[in-house]
């Protein structure tokens, strides 16, 4: 069958060892510093997720479906590409969690929130996981800080 290329580059099918499962939110004032980051740590490949709220997805989702269905996409990766480690990202003034404005702009009040969000994110993934290494991330307008 004839395939017509709106664009064109070429890949490889060869498979891969993801470096690391990340999980962030879609937000994209922030996608900038998460990739630099990553780049930064010598990390290439990655399988990436990016639902909104990022670590919300296992600490405090909208629906329980919801962190089953993100536990069962990290199993895949897990099985397919080999992940040994999960990099669990959430960030400042995040939709997903009402904004800055939910802690009165109070932006040590918002940190710790989040705190407690990754921590409970790494109990509940290392739960399902347990030979996984899990990390968990903040990222602010001033860059990327390591919570765990
Ligand atoms: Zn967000």
């Amino acid at each position: 069958m004839k395939r017509i290329y709106l664009f064109k580059q070429k890949i490889t099918l060869d498979h891969y060892v993801a470096e690391a499962y990340t999980v962030r939110c879609v937000d994209d004032r922030f996608w900038k510093t998460f990739k630099n980051f990553l780049r930064e740590q010598n990390i290439t490949h990655v399988d990436p997720k990016s639902p909104a709220g990022g670590v919300k997805v296992f600490a405090s989702p909208n629906r329980e479906s919801d962190r089953e269905y993100n536990l069962d996409e990290l199993a895949i990766s897990i099985k397919l590409h080999h992940v040994k480690k999960v990099m669990l990202f959430s960030h400042s003034d995040c939709g997903a969690y009402g904004g800055l404005k939910k802690f009165n702009g109070n932006k040590d009040k918002e940190l710790r929130f989040h705190l407690k969000e990754h921590e409970k994110a790494k109990e509940v993934v290392g739960k399902r996981f347990p030979g996984l290494k899990i990390e968990t991330y903040f990222i602010d307008e001033e860059g990327v800080i390591k919570t765990s």
